[in-house]
């Protein structure tokens, strides 16, 4: 069956972030490409592939079927997984096996880590998650002197690959005390494990908005989502990076183009209603078309009277309410619409782009929401 929409997911793009993202980590630091929620919307499967062939080989996952997802879709034997959240302990022994490592902040994970790499004969990668102040998951302190007693018993079964922690909120200046103390909880403990004559591989701690604003959170590896797909984590983020380099563009650029077509056209006669009900009433002879995209595709509802595409690379704004499969748009001010005209709905048409922000409703981090709630039966396609 023919879709009536697709989304274009662009290589250039990425090229582009991943090349600004590694000049502001510097050479030494490694890059994990956050891909949980479906690579936030782009699909995993379309965008594992892709980054590997921009040179990433480190991938960050939510759970275990997502490793599972990375590591079918990966074709360099060399790309490395990490799940950072759900492992059922039923599903540890698969990831031992697999090579894949996984974030350790409770006892029972870290002893069915164990009991993996004893029954499967390699070593289990733990990245051992230390509380610092979120209070979401890690390891409390008084538990870490029973975690490094395991660690030390066991150094051929359980590699202590990292230790890691996450920031409670850095992309908003609010919070930087918060994320300051927790720098400074994580450095202490950091040093609690040497002092214990262990020392992991890796320390990680910063998401985008901490790589891009605390360059001391940088350590070894930093786990980027949000900014490789071309979005700042928050607006202050990008305003914050902007002051202090002097850069007044966004080095960024979005991957996701969300594309239709024109489906069909009409004028409607002044004093005539639009759509269901009351909602728009033509208050002159206008010209409108027809969307295949409607709420069941993910175009809101309260996108009603308020939402805008492109067409003819001119922004065109969406009269009447938003059907479940379909929308109306004024087309009035252009000339020589026909059926089958490329309408943007997220993305670039020639001098004009529509974001996802202005796509959806304001509130705060709407980027990460709706990426990740782009519908998924809508096709991806990679172009360059
Ligand atoms: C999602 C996530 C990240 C990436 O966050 P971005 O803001 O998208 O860069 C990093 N670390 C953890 C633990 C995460 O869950």
């Amino acid at each position: 069956m023919l879709p009536t929409s697709q989304i274009e997911i662009s290589k250039r793009a990425l090229e582009n972030n991943l090349r600004f993202l590694k000049k502001q980590m510097g050479p030494e630091v490694i890059i994990s490409s956050v891909v949980k929620g479906h690579a936030y919307g782009h699909t995993i499967e379309k965008f594992v592939p892709l980054a590997e062939a921009c040179g990433m080989k480190h991938f960050s996952v939510f759970d275990a079927s997502e490793a599972y997802r990375v590591k079918k879709a990966a074709s360099n034997p060399e790309t490395e997984v990490m799940i950072m959240g759900m492992v059922d302990d039923n599903q540890v022994e698969w990831a031992v096996e697999s090579g894949i490592s996984f974030f350790t902040f409770e006892m029972e994970r870290l002893e069915a880590a164990l009991a993996a790499a004893r029954k499967v004969g390699s070593p289990a990668k733990v990245h051992i998650e230390v509380e610092t102040g979120m209070n979401r998951t890690g390891f409390d302190s008084y538990q870490l002197p029973e975690v490094a007693h395991l660690l030390k018993a066991y150094p051929r079964e359980l590699q202590f690959e990292g230790l890691c922690t996450h920031f409670a909120g850095a992309e908003s200046i609010a919070n930087y005390l918060r994320v300051k103390n927790q720098r400074k909880v994580f450095n202490h403990l950091h040093k609690w494990f040497r002092q214990q004559g262990l020392q992991p591989m890796f320390r990680h701690a910063a998401c985008s908005a901490a790589a891009i604003r605390y360059p001391p959170t940088r350590l070894d590896m930093v786990r980027i989502g949000i900014m490789q797909y071309g979005f700042w984590p928050s607006r202050e983020t990008f305003i914050d990076f902007s002051t202090r380099s002097g850069q007044k563009k966004d080095p960024l650029e979005r991957l996701v183009a969300w594309k239709s077509k024109v489906m069909d056209i009409k004028r409607v006669k002044t004093g005539e209603y639009v759509g269901y009900g009351t909602s728009y009433l033509a208050n002159e002879e206008m010209d409108i078309a027809t969307v295949p995209v409607g709420y069941a595709h993910g175009f809101s509802r309260s996108l009603s009277n308020q939402g805008r595409v492109l067409i003819h690379g001119k922004r065109v704004g969406v009269i009447g309410m938003v059907n479940m499969n379909m929308i109306t748009v004024d087309i009035s001010q252009l000339d020589g619409v026909k059926k089958g005209d490329e309408v943007v709905i997220i993305g670039r048409q020639g001098d004009m782009e529509l974001s996802v922000s202005s796509f959806g409703e304001f509130s705060e981090q709407v980027n990460y929401e709706l990426l990740t709630r782009l519908p998924l039966d809508i096709p991806r396609r990679v172009v360059e």
